[in-house]
């Protein structure tokens, strides 16, 4: 038996998605659906625009599913205990609590709170529906290989030749501005991601510091530190130099040698300092 068409946007807050299916509405393609998952370390300017487009999708009649696993993020990397294996046992201990920090070997965050539920969920449509999924993937990504690995996906973005930077214009266009994010951060995903650049950390300490003061916490409480080279409180200490040094109208190039200098000096008084 043939089964019935099924048109499912991906959206992930993001520029790329939102401008998708911003323009998808416009050119008044077929949408039966917008999935979308939370992972509840959102930045709370995405979650007002989450909602702004969730009621701008449910006043065009198109349903809105949220997917968020009913374990938190801070449950799961704080108090939850998984399976573990052995050299994790050996490196750190037997009474370890939570998954801590993903890193980029072990992004349980990801396969807990995002792909794990959307294969769940999407086996089900899949059971009912024909499924066509659409994907925001901007032209100027690597979308080659996305596109020949997975067929049953389309990109529009690709196909209107919508670069990045297009897909951000064109929000900006349309009102969508994330009250700034974008002009602070490269790229935005939850706020406590230790993957992210430290250009986009050191803008999270700057204009974020209640965030800044929760994830410091967060790292107090757990087993790894939050990035293999450095700590929160590390990382508070390399931006507090960085800001001196500019006031100074000195290098911050981390090739500096002068620079480079400095920063060893206090790296090794903090750790000094934490050894005795
Ligand atoms: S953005 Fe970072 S913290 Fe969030 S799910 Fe992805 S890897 Fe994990």
């Amino acid at each position: 038996m043939t089964k019935p068409k099924y048109h499912m946007v991906s959206f992930s807050g993001g520029k790329d998605s939102t401008a998708m299916l911003l323009h998808m509405m416009e050119l008044g393609m077929q949408i039966d659906e917008v999935l979308y998952c939370d992972t509840w370390m959102e930045f709370p300017e995405m979650e007002r625009h989450v909602k702004r487009i969730k009621k701008l999708v449910e006043d065009a009649g198109i349903k809105f599913v949220t997917l968020k696993k009913p374990m938190s993020f801070k449950y799961l990397m704080l108090e939850h205990q998984p399976e573990r294996r052995q050299s994790t046992k050996e490196k750190f201990g037997e009474n370890l609590k939570g998954y801590s920090w993903p890193g980029s070997r072990c992004r349980w965050c990801t396969s807990e709170l995002k792909t794990g539920l959307f294969k769940k969920y999407k086996q089900e449509m899949n059971d009912k529906y024909d499924v066509i999924e659409y994907v925001g993937l901007a032209a100027d990504e690597q979308y080659r290989l996305e596109r020949e690995s997975n067929k049953v996906h389309k990109h529009p973005l690709v196909d209107w030749n919508w670069t990045e930077a297009d897909a951000l214009k064109y929000c900006y266009d349309k009102g969508f501005d994330w009250e700034g994010l974008y002009k602070i951060f490269d790229r935005v995903s939850c706020w406590c991601c230790p993957l992210q650049s430290l250009k986009d950390l050191k803008g999270l300490w700057k204009n974020f510091p209640d965030l800044w003061n929760e994830l410091n916490e967060m790292d107090k409480q757990t087993w790894r530190t939050f990035r293999a080279d450095y700590s929160v409180e590390e990382l508070t200490a390399r931006f507090e130099l960085e800001e001196q040094l500019e006031a100074e109208g000195k290098s911050i190039n981390p090739h500096n040698k002068e620079y480079r200098k400095s920063w060893n000096k206090v790296l090794s008084k903090l750790r000094k300092d934490v050894a005795q």
